[in-house]
């Protein structure tokens, strides 16, 4: 496995300031932000601060600590934003695309964090 990180993609502007973004949650290993064409009422993107092109990726390649604070930050925005369905809220989906087939926009690690309404079925049907 190797990838290539493009460190001209928008997301590794918006982690060097050069872009705007509305942060939601910053911490040292992991940023979380509002998408800039929510799909829903909210629409959270949670990326790494670290060069990490997609989940397999950072799952093979970062730290214990950087895996670990990315992910305890997706927890802790479901719980910011009232999506949680262990606060008596009314549930999220999470979703990391990859690759060509999962139709990765963005070259940076960012996993959608989507609530706020239904959200109907998992996939479309291809
Ligand atoms: P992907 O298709 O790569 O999973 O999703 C990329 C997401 O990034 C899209 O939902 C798109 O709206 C969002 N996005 C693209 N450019 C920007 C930007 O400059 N700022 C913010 N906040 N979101 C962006």
């Amino acid at each position: 496995m190797s990838y290539t990180y493009d460190p001209e993609n928008i997301f590794a502007k918006i982690l060097r300031g050069e872009i705007p973004n509305d942060t939601v949650l910053e911490t040292e290993h992991a940023l979380a932000f509002r998408d800039i064409m929510p799909q829903a009422p909210v629409h959270v993107l949670v990326i790494p601060k670290g060069a990490y092109v997609n989940y397999d990726h950072f799952a093979q390649e970062a730290s214990d600590a950087e895996i670990i604070g990315f992910n305890r930050m997706i927890g802790q925005v479901c719980r910011m934003e009232n999506v949680s369905p262990g606060d008596g809220d009314t549930g999220y989906r999470l979703i990391a695309n990859a690759g060509a087939d999962g139709v990765q926009d963005v070259p940076h690690l960012h996993v959608h964090i989507l609530g706020g309404r239904g959200l109907g079925r998992m996939l479309n049907p291809a």
